[in-house]
């Protein structure tokens, strides 16, 4: 299968999803994530009509995105979805449309100070840790319907970085966990659908975005709510191992 293919299938399978939903297909961006794939790979997706694109590793993505922008008639949008260190944050903004994996106060304040003195406002996601798996980066968000502790340190958070000048929050992210069967990941979607509503009420906001659903499970994502899937291996093939 080409990555033309590929893509197609993606789409095919979006598009039965929002059929099965009762979703309308613009209500759904499809993030191709180029991860570990060359700047080729990358263009010939752009060629097949892919126009969001999502990295997780700030030095590939520094080699890699201004080949592929200085290769095509309109630059594509760049999705930063990886883990980001702080000391990081300064090489993403220049890069990055934007970024789904904000988690911590402390990046989140580094960003916006970082975007103001580059005189604009940076698209971030808040991730969401809603399954409670511990190497999953994210803030703490397991159980949040019901722990008042995790409900109250989270709300606190969020309450500070909506006050931060610099960066635009527009929805959550979450990682589901690796399940034999998508259906098991349903529940975590539908929590990161439910923590969007009650942060929505809480702060009286709208979180329009909610990035969830990779490979093995976007179809399911896709009738939990999601705005964003971000989606790899079905499009680019199976990545060598790092
Ligand atoms: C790699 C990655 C994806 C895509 O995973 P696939 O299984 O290849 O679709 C999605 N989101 C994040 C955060 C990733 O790191």
């Amino acid at each position: 299968m080409t990555i033309s293919e590929n893509l197609q299938a993606v789409r095919q399978h979006i598009a039965d999803a929002c059929k099965r939903s009762g979703r309308q297909l613009d209500e759904v961006t499809l993030i191709a994530v180029s991860k570990t794939n060359p700047p080729e790979a990358v263009i010939e997706a752009y060629n097949a009509g892919a126009q969001h694109f999502g990295e997780n590793r700030v030095e590939e993505a520094e080699s890699k995105i201004p080949i592929v922008n200085a290769q095509v008639s309109a630059s594509p949008a760049w999705h930063m979805i990886g883990h980001v260190q702080s000391r990081k944050a300064k090489d993403v903004v220049p890069l990055f449309q934007m970024v789904h994996s904000v988690d911590t106060l402390k990046l989140a304040q580094k960003f916006s100070t970082l975007s103001m003195e580059q005189g604009r406002q940076l698209d971030v996601l808040l991730e969401m840790n809603v399954s409670g798996e511990e190497a999953k980066h994210g803030y703490v968000a397991v159980n949040w319907a019901t722990d008042e502790t995790v409900k109250s340190a989270l709300w606190s958070e969020v309450e500070q970085v909506l006050m931060l000048p610099g960066i635009r929050v527009r929805g959550l992210m979450t990682m589901a966990p690796i399940v034999a069967d998508p259906e098991d990941a349903r529940p975590v979607f539908a929590s990161l659908a439910s923590l969007r509503q009650a942060l929505q009420a809480a702060f009286s906001i709208s979180l329009p975005d909610l990035s969830m659903g990779m490979t093995d499970d976007y179809p399911v994502a896709i009738e939990e709510g999601a705005t964003f899937v971000r989606v790899g291996r079905a499009i680019f093939g199976e990545r060598a191992n790092k």
